[in-house]
């Protein structure tokens, strides 16, 4: 059973005619998949979970390129570059991107379970334009190098993938510095081959020491949620590792009331906490999955905020190349004088507190 996730990945779909034994592909499908020259595919498991026959279906149009990632209207061009600050006069391997001045995001694989065609870091990841070199060790040495980081996010790619070994070395290294308080990694692993939370990775995570483990992992739409999915977060959370959730907002994916809704309900049965929900970032070639900005805002207000359980609710982001910020509803306020303020609730329902001043 713990050899399963390696055979996940011996078995990854990536190939036409390995897609057809999971969905009966359009032609449009079929050719998007022949002209497109990108990296795609995914696991055996995740693509299991594929409808056979809707090429609307959310997990496929995650999994399977579209010609609409040809077009570009309002994607940044070199936008990596941009966004993760690579320009900028401090020097600083490649490994390591940087918006905080007490938190790094450290990448150490390009490797991912899924190509996702809505990625940000698609030009790193998917269609390999930009080329980088993440050696680990240069990450350590120059975080070792900097007291003020306190806060170390591993990701990718998907860091996941990396061997127990691997892993192990990373935290073991973070963890001899004083100056690191906790080590998050970002991985979408759980969703997509949560096969690999093995006995083995839960030694590596697990048990208590002043340095605690955090996961972000991505979940988009419910239909990604399985029993599997929900074991494997109980695994990691019995060895001491929290797991939240980092959404993407996806037009037609993800967008409307309902599945919004049930996604975020369904994480909390499976004991994922909601995080962000992030706005569908101007990355090149993503055009087509982008929402207005005020979506997001909109359907936390119409779709959890006092529809259900407050644990559900997610912040929601954009993400600059000057950190993340909220795009959060601003409807509460609705008016303020010398003796109070007037709210408002997400039923547009009026109340009124004292103002009192400082
Ligand atoms: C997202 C990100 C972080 C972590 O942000 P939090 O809001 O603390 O989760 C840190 N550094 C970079 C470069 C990031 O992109
Ligand atoms: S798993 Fe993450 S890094 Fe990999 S393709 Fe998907 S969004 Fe991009």
């Amino acid at each position: 059973m713990s050899d399963e996730w390696q055979r996940q990945l011996s078995e990854f779909i990536n190939t036409i005619e390995k897609l057809k034994q999971y969905v009966n592909l359009t032609a449009e499908e079929e050719d998007a998949l022949r002209s497109i020259k990108t990296t795609w595919g995914t696991t055996p498991y995740f693509a299991s979970l594929m409808d056979r026959d809707d090429p609307a279906c959310p997990i496929r149009r995650q999994v399977i390129p579209s010609r609409q990632e040809q077009q570009n209207r309002y994607g940044m061009h070199d936008y990596l570059v941009w966004k993760e600050n690579r320009a900028t006069d401090e020097q600083r391997p490649d490994s390591i991107a940087r918006q905080y001045r007490d938190r790094v995001a450290f990448t150490v694989t390009q490797t991912c379970g899924i190509y996702c065609r809505h990625c940000f870091r698609k030009e790193l990841v998917v269609d390999g334009d930009l080329k980088l070199d993440f050696n680990v060790d240069e990450g350590l040495d120059w975080i070792a190098k900097h007291p003020e980081i306190r806060d170390v996010l591993i990701t990718g790619g998907d860091p996941f993938l990396l061997s127990d070994d691997q892993i192990e070395y990373l935290i073991r290294k973070l963890r001899a510095l004083p100056h690191i308080e906790m080590i998050r990694f970002g991985t979408r692993l759980p969703i997509v081959l949560p096969q690999r939370i093995t006995p083995g990775l839960k030694k590596v995570l697990g048990g208590y020491h002043r340095v605690p483990i955090w996961i972000n992992t991505q979940c988009n739409h419910p239909k990604e949620i399985t029993e599997t999915t929900a074991r494997a977060v109980y695994e990691l959370l019995s060895c001491g590792v929290n797991v939240g959730n980092q959404a993407v907002l996806l037009k037609g994916i993800n967008d409307d009331v309902e599945t919004f809704r049930e996604l975020h309900q369904k994480l909390l049965k499976v004991r994922i906490r909601p995080y962000y929900v992030f706005y569908c970032e101007p990355a090149p070639g993503i055009d087509h999955f982008r929402t207005p900005v005020e979506k997001g805002a909109e359907l936390i207000r119409d779709a959890l905020r006092g529809h259900t359980t407050g644990l559900a609710q997610p912040m929601h982001v954009i993400a600059t190349n000057v950190g993340k910020i909220p795009l959060m509803p601003d409807y509460y306020i609705k008016g303020k004088n010398e003796k109070e303020y007037t709210l408002a609730n997400h039923l547009g329902e009026i109340t009124t507190i004292p103002n009192i001043p400082e």
